[in-house]
């Protein structure tokens, strides 16, 4: 492993992870996508990248809800060489008033967007030790910044996805290792057609109209931000002159925090 980049995309078979996946395959680092798409449709997204870009890349499919399923994933990217970057990506979404909000949807939002990345933390600082360099990076969201109705649960978690993203950073800052939270915005990804669905239906717009209302409702800048645009913030992130960046979380949200 010494000497080449490894990254562990967590959640890459869509949106803003697939898209780092290839911004960093497109760099020449190895990559072990995650997911839970079936073995064979992630070995072909596998292929693809590999083939595209000439670097090794491999799925692991493995459910992180489920902290036995991540053990058994990080001991067998453990065997296959290891890694040296971690993306935690995966996340999902559910929005609700928290006096309806479902006790099982608070708890498996809990797990996939913020208890899966201590695990997957915990599991892979050995390996980056080992290699005496290391880059964490945590895809939180504006969300771990400030709050918006009906996304506790989602909110709780990406507040302490930034919380776990400095802890992680002070502990290893003499280690080479970086931890970095990256806090997007609106991202064109399948994420947020629910979202956009129900304030179509709520407002009587088209799609595409619910979309700019939505946006504009929270942030100035009147676009989607494209998942690339993310995957080159992690890529930046992964070099030598972003060594010293440690502990931070970075929003890339058309000013919605500049509130
Ligand atoms: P997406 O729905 O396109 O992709 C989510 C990915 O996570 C998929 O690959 C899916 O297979 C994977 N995933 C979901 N549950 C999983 C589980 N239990 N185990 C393993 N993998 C699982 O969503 P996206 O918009 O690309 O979201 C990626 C990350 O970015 C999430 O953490 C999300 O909270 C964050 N984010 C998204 C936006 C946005 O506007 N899209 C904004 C801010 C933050």
């Amino acid at each position: 492993m010494k000497n080449s980049k490894r990254a562990l995309v967590t959640g890459s078979t869509s949106g803003i992870g697939l898209a780092t996946a290839r911004v960093l395959a497109s760099h020449g680092i190895d990559i072990v996508l995650n997911g839970l798409e079936p073995q064979q449709e992630g070995d072909e997204l596998a292929r693809e990248l590999a083939g595209q870009y000439a670097v090794n890349a491999y799925y692991c499919p493995a459910d992180l809800s489920r902290p036995e399923k991540i053990r058994q994933m990080m001991t067998d990217i453990g065997q296959a060489g290891g890694i040296n970057i971690l993306v935690n990506n995966a996340g999902i979404q559910f929005t609700s008033p928290i006096l309806d909000f479902p006790a099982e949807k608070w708890d498996q939002i809990m797990a996939i967007n913020l208890s899966a990345a201590f695990h997957t933390t915990q599991q892979a600082l050995p390996m980056m030790l080992d290699d005496g360099w290391g880059r964490i990076i945590n895809i939180a969201s504006v969300h771990g910044l400030v709050a918006s109705v009906h996304k506790s649960a989602y909110c709780a978690a990406k507040h302490g996805l930034i919380g776990l993203t400095k802890v992680v950073a002070l502990e290893q800052a003499a280690n080479n290792i970086t931890a970095n939270a990256i806090c997007p915005g609106w991202t064109d990804t399948p994420l947020l057609n629910d979202q956009f669905k129900a304030y179509s239906k709520q407002h009587g717009v088209t799609f595409d109209e619910a979309k700019l209302g939505l946006i504009q409702s929270k942030a100035p800048y009147p676009r989607l931000v494209a998942p690339s645009e993310i995957g080159e913030l992690v890529y930046f992130l992964c070099t030598d002159a972003a060594r010293a960046i440690t502990g931070t979380s970075m929003p890339i949200d058309g000013a919605w925090t500049a509130h």
